[in-house]
Parts: C-alpha cells; structure tokens; sequence
C-alpha cells in the first residue's frame, strides 16, 4: 500500500496526530476508569475490577468527559508525551499500543468500523465491574483482576 494511502495511526505520529485523530483512537473499553495500584519498587501496574461511580457501565463512556476533572480531579489526561506514564493504561489500549510501536488490534473500532466491536471482543469492561463507591478503600487489594494488564 502507498504510505500515503495508510490509516494515520500508522503513518502518523501521536504528536501529529489532529485532535480528532487522537480523540478517535480511544476504544471505549473503559479499562483506564478502573482503579488500580502500582508496585513502588516494580512500577508494576495491578488493575482491579473496581470502575470510578461515573464511568456507564453499559456503554463504557464517561458522561462527564469534558469536564472530568472537576468530578475526579486526578483522572487522567492523556497526551502524547505523557512518557513513561503509558504505562498506567492497559496493555490493549491504542494509545498505548502506539507509543509502544505496535499495531491496533482487530477489534478496534477504527479498524472494525463497529464501536460495538470492543464489547464483542470482551474486551471492554462492560458488566463486569464494581462501582467505587460501593466498595471500601481496604477491600480494594481483594479486588486486583488478571483479565487487564
Ligand atoms: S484504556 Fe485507552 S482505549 Fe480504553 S477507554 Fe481508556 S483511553 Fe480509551
Ligand atoms: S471521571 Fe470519567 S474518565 Fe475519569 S475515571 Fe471517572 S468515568 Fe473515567
């Protein structure tokens, strides 16, 4: 395939990127809301299934996207020099995924044309989390999961 006729996320980079293009390599599996812990000596990442109170469990979306900080002020806010930092998001996600210099997966939604289609793949966290107000900050550890890395 001529270069220039490539999808962006493969001939672009994450700095290049038009707000649109970044905004639409999200894949909606809502694995970043879920709370997690990391090794201070490792840096290793432990997710659990414990998701923040705002995230839809069904369509996996935040409804306060634009302005979440306001309801929890330390969500992320990914940018392309986020740097080592890449390493809080899942394994699966395409920011991820491209800072690392690897491909999207099948499933995304850029490539199936279906926003469905990371639900389908089960990789998307619909019904299959916890609310964090539900759960107490001590129960958390009892909560670490292997299905996201
Ligand atoms: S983990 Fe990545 S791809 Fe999935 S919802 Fe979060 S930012 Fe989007
Ligand atoms: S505020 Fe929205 S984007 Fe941030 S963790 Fe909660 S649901 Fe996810």
């Amino acid at each position: 395939m001529d270069a220039s006729n490539r999808p962006f996320w493969e001939r672009k980079s994450l700095e290049e990127m038009s707000e649109r293009e970044w905004e639409s390599l999200c894949d909606g599996c809502g694995r970043c809301c879920l709370h997690k812990f990391e090794d201070d000596t490792s840096g290793d990442i432990y997710f659990t299934d414990v998701a923040c109170q705002y995230l839809d469990e069904e369509t996996c979306s935040c409804p306060h996207y634009d302005d979440r900080q306001k309801y929890v002020p330390d969500c992320l806010s990914i940018t392309p020099n986020w740097e080592e930092k890449f390493n809080w998001l899942p394994s699966t996600c395409a920011y991820r995924l491209l800072y690392e210099g690897k491909s999207l997966y099948d499933w995304h939604p850029l490539i199936s044309g279906n926003k469905q289609s990371v639900h389908l793949a089960g990789i998307s966290v619909r019904g299959r989390t916890y609310r964090d107000n539900e759960i107490k900050e001590d129960q958390l550890f009892e909560h670490i999961i292997h299905w996201v890395e």
